[in-house]
């Protein structure tokens, strides 16, 4: 149990920091190749920025300059003369958007700067952007049009114009920034590239470290469950197998016993004279040897079979005679101890099995409902047929079964308790025996039980 435990706790621990790792370095390889593929467009963009400016002459906002200052004169005069506040903010949004059209109508980069990546063999799969940081429209005082909250400490800077900022934010990188101003106006504005679609093109590019990862801790889980569950089952096996040879002892010991002590008695005069007593412990030592010769040969059976293939006679007989007899003998053989309800009218049906193992099977059933029994046992056999198959069940009101030991009484060598003090005596075989005789068959047996109420065994046998 303890060796359990610690394999149990430390298996799940590597797991966990294999998983860890695996995150980091996952995590690691994302962030390098998002900085990566940042830096490589932010180079290549300010790059082809500066290409197409200095083939633009000046600055290539001459267009800009000349339809912003005349139209800001007039904007000038128009602001000065509002009075109302709220016509005037009216009036500054108006101000605000014919700038932010003109700048992206005259100053779209775009499709240059494609055609700039393309030539290069450079992805462009992005957009570019402008946005406006600052407008304020001057003449006898200033009016602020727009004044973006980023960028108020940044306007005053002496660098701000020209300098590139490797702001790094998650869906846009900043290419360059822009200073532009007259009479009439001051102008702050930004170049961007937009980096929206950017998660779907670094997951293709970490998609083989990603997968490569979960595989790792896919297999390494798998061997993981497949080695305990191995050594769970090696750990019930060996616990199964000290449990019989500790019950076998006891089951052997206590018929071996019975002679040792019946030899002892007929030593004494007194019995060797009375002919009586000879005759009854004679009966005695021949019943227990029987006993003892049936258990050796259950075992020697079992281990024939792990070996050999299981053969049964099959042969043609009346299935209701056969249960009737098996349950009068039954009763007979235990001196009445138990009363047996028979729910089943079979009627002359024929049915194919071997009638010995279908004894040994219907007996085991009997026997346990009668042993695991902690008041006065009562018996159920119903039974029913149609043209494919037999169906016999046997249910009994005894201690009933746990639904764990359900899913393994059929094994070999389980009892439900373990341990090897049992209220009950036994080998953990007659069920075993009662599913492999049923399989023989081409059948099948199931139990369904609740503890403390009984239990019913089926079994089906197909004709
Ligand atoms: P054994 O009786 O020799 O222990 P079996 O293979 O016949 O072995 O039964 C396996 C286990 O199933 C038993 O140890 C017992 O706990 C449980 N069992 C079998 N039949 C019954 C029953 N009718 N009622 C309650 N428990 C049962």
């Amino acid at each position: 149990m303890k060796k359990k435990n610690t394999v149990l706790i430390s298996g799940v621990f590597s797991i966990l920091i294999l998983i860890f790792f695996q995150i980091y370095l996952v995590r690691g390889i994302w962030r390098q190749k998002d900085e990566m593929f940042i830096l490589r467009y932010t180079l290549r963009s300010q790059e082809a920025l500066n290409f197409i400016s200095r083939r633009m002459q000046d600055d290539g906002f001459d267009t800009v300059r000349y339809i912003l200052g005349r139209y800001s004169e007039k904007a000038n005069q128009e602001l000065h003369e509002i009075r109302d506040r709220d016509q005037l903010e009216l009036k500054k949004k108006e101000v605000l958007e014919f700038f932010t059209q003109v700048l992206n109508r005259e100053q779209d980069l775009s499709g240059l700067l494609s055609a700039y990546f393309e030539r290069r063999g450079f992805e462009n799969k992005f957009k570019y952007r402008i946005i406006i940081n600052s407008l304020q429209m001057i003449s006898q005082d200033t009016i602020v049009v727009y004044q973006s909250p980023e960028f108020i400490n940044i306007i005053n800077q002496e660098k701000a114009g020209r300098q590139l900022l490797n702001e790094i934010s998650q869906s846009k990188i900043l290419v360059n920034r822009f200073r532009m101003e007259d009479n009439n106006y001051r102008l702050l504005f930004e170049y961007y590239i937009d980096f929206t679609g950017e998660q779907k093109h670094l997951l293709k590019e970490t998609a083989v470290s990603f997968a490569l990862s979960i595989l790792s801790i896919l297999v390494v889980i798998i061997i993981y469950v497949v080695t305990y569950r191995n050594l769970r089952e090696e750990q019930r096996l060996s616990d199964l197998k000290t449990d019989f040879i500790n019950n076998m002892t006891h089951e052997l010991k206590t018929p071996l016993s019975t002679i040792t002590v019946a030899g002892r008695t007929l030593e004494i005069d007194q019995i060797r004279k009375n002919e009586e007593k000879i005759i009854e412990t004679a009966r005695l030592i021949g019943k227990q040897s029987i006993h003892l010769n049936q258990l050796i040969n259950m075992i020697l059976e079992i281990s024939m079979w792990e070996r050999t293939q299981f053969e049964i006679e099959k042969k043609e007989v009346d299935i209701g005679e056969v249960m009737d007899d098996i349950i009068e003998s039954f009763k007979t053989g235990c001196g009445n101890c138990v009363s047996i309800v028979k729910i089943y009218s079979f009627k002359g049906k024929k049915a194919y099995l071997d009638v010995v193992y279908f004894t040994t099977l219907m007996n085991n059933l009997l026997s346990n409902a009668v042993k695991y029994s902690d008041k006065d046992p009562e018996i159920r056999i119903e039974g029913h047929s149609d043209d494919h198959s037999i169906t016999i069940s046997v249910t009994d009101n005894g201690i009933g079964i746990s639904r764990n030991d359900q899913k393994h009484v059929f094994d070999k060598f389980y009892r439900a308790q373990t341990g090897n003090i049992h209220k009950f005596k036994g080998l953990g075989l007659g069920l075993y025996y009662v599913r492999k005789i049923a399989e023989a068959h081409g059948g099948d047996v199931t139990v369904s039980s609740r503890q403390g109420k009984g239990s019913t065994f089926t079994v089906i046998l197909p004709q």
